[in-house]
């Protein structure tokens, strides 16, 4: 035995094995013989050990810590992990969107900020992104957005055609493609970027009052972000980037942290506020609604089992505690039930008895047998029952939050609200909060993306779409467009390009 390794190697089942390196065969030169039961647990190990990986947010990373409370939030929120002090362990995980598991961290994405915090009412789950926005309102259109952001059915390739094919046929999409053509739409790391609900989702308080909140985790570390040069470097250089980033600090103990601010709106205000705050296409404006200190966020702990601890991660949005809700948000609602649904499908119908997944308090559900169930359950396994069976506690719960809505069934948008349009709060972030330089690779980030393989009259589309957003913006990513056609075919330029034609003739 090797003197470094005092263990025995074993079976699965904890039986010595006779070699690491040799199979059984007749003779040194035989052939092999079928109770080589080792041999064949080690080839049908091998086989199995993929799993389904994610659809999206296929590709990521993450760490263990913790969450404290700095600041008294008690008058918004009964949720005991927001009391005073409070501190509660986390599983944080960190993802691209459209990339697969193999793909660069690099590659210009948002990215998932997801956050399980094991209270010791249940596991709470915030599933978020490093942008405060979403692409679209409804959930009928995110399987058509994620499909445009992935590969084609014919040669399985990604496609920027069929991208903004779907953004601009799509004008909700126009504040978050405007984000992500940003400097913030390729982090330096993942320790360097915001993690944001996006969503709206309600707290209530102790004397059952009710407020909208949307979280907000500011990195301790400062944004930073790559231009499209040094992420295209990156991605070459090391895939992994982003998550050989975190790792290798949380070893080194130089622990990231985020602090977490919540807006937090009156529930009456709702009803009358100049935006639909419920749509994930809008922020709320800081001024309209600060920003109130909660916490810290403080990631310690590297994962020892990547396969375990993270492929095998669940996070999903439905698991709320008693002081905690979702709001009439329709795409919150939806993620509510698409999420621990894509988890039966990759993980099993037990997924939350893996251990990553596994509530820290104890576990009463009259959930019962399917696939690798491995927590006996008792009798009794039915409610009502006379046998002293666990029974529902209201008080307990605020049920995944509170309001009301009366109305016909329909299948139609949000009612417009006095400010509500697409285009606005995008042009905001392009004219108010972006400088000249910041606005300077905005242009080139689109034309570069524009320039890689879209085709009219989606091109068309797309300067209109940015002449939405701000005027000058679509001027200078048309000029920049064409410029470019110019150099590389000139006379494609000119003929077969009927926007082209049409933008001369109004210059
Ligand atoms: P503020 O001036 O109060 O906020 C602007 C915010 O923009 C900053 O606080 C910062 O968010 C964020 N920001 C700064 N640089 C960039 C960048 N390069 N790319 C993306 N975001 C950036 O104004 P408002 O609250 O009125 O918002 C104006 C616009 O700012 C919005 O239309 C929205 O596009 C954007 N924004 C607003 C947020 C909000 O929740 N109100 C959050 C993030 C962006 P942070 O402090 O979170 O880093």
């Amino acid at each position: 035995m090797n003197a470094e390794n005092s263990h025995p190697t074993t079976t699965d089942a904890g039986v010595p094995v006779a070699s690491d390196e040799h199979s059984l065969s007749v003779g040194p030169d035989g052939p092999l013989l079928l109770q080589d039961h080792y041999l064949i647990e080690q080839m049908a190990q091998f086989n199995r050990e993929r799993i389904p990986e994610r659809q999206p947010h296929a590709k990521g990373g993450g760490a263990f810590g913790e969450f404290e409370v700095t600041q008294d939030v008690s008058q918004w929120t009964r949720a005991g992990l927001f009391q005073p002090g409070r501190k509660t362990e986390v599983l944080a995980r960190f993802s691209t969107v459209a990339g697969e598991r193999g793909s660069p961290d690099t590659w210009r994405d948002p990215r998932g900020f997801a956050l399980k915090f094991y209270t010791d009412e249940g596991n709470f789950d915030l599933v978020g992104n490093n942008t405060p926005v979403f692409f679209i309102r409804d959930p009928m259109k995110f399987q058509h957005f994620i499909r445009s952001q992935k590969r084609r059915a014919a040669n399985n390739l990604r496609d920027h055609d069929m991208q903004w094919d779907f953004w601009t046929l799509s004008p909700e999409s126009a504040h978050q493609v405007t984000w992500l053509m940003g400097d913030r739409g390729i982090p330096r790391t993942w320790r360097h970027m915001n993690g944001y609900s996006s969503h709206t989702y309600s707290w209530i308080n102790a004397d059952g009052e009710m407020f909208w909140v949307k979280y907000h985790f500011k990195t301790d570390q400062g944004i930073e972000c790559f231009t499209q040069d040094e992420a295209d470097q990156m991605a070459s250089i090391d895939t992994d980037y982003h998550q050989r980033d975190l790792f290798e600090h949380i070893e080194a103990e130089e622990f990231p942290s985020w602090t977490l601010q919540v807006q937090v709106m009156p529930f009456e205000d709702a009803k009358t506020y100049r935006y639909n705050p419920f749509d994930l296409t809008k922020v709320w404006p800081h001024s309209d609604y600060p920003l109130h200190e909660v916490g810290r966020l403080t990631l310690n702990r590297n994962v020892t089992d990547y396969h375990a601890q993270m492929e095998q991660a669940a996070f999903q949005p439905n698991n709320l505690v008693a002081g905690t809700g979702l709001s009439p948000d329709k795409m919150l609602l939806a993620r509510g039930f698409s999420y621990a649904d894509a988890h039966r499908a990759r993980l099993g119908v037990n997924y939350q008895q893996i251990p990553v997944n596994e509530p820290k308090c104890p576990v009463f559900s009259y959930s019962k047998d399917g696939a690798m169930r491995v927590k006996p359950v008792s009798d009794p396994v039915y409610a009502p029952n006379s046998y002293g069976g666990p029974v529902a506690d209201p008080e307990r719960t605020d049920d995944g939050g509170r309001w009301y809505a009366d109305g016909q069934m329909v299948r139609t948008a949000y009612t417009l609200r006095e400010d509500d349009d697409d285009w606005s709060q995008a042009g905001t972030l392009v004219r108010e909060v972006l400088d000249d330089d910041a606005r300077g690779r905005l242009v080139d980030n689109i034309v570069g993306h524009l320039l890689n393989g879209v085709s009219e009259p989606i091109l068309a589309r797309a300067f209109d779409y940015w002449r939405n957003v701000d005027k000058d913006l679509g001027d200078r990513i048309e000029s920049g467009v064409r410029a470019k056609q110019d150099e590389t075919d000139p006379k494609a330029a000119d003929q077969g390009n009927p926007a082209r034609s049409s933008a001369q003739q109004k210059a």
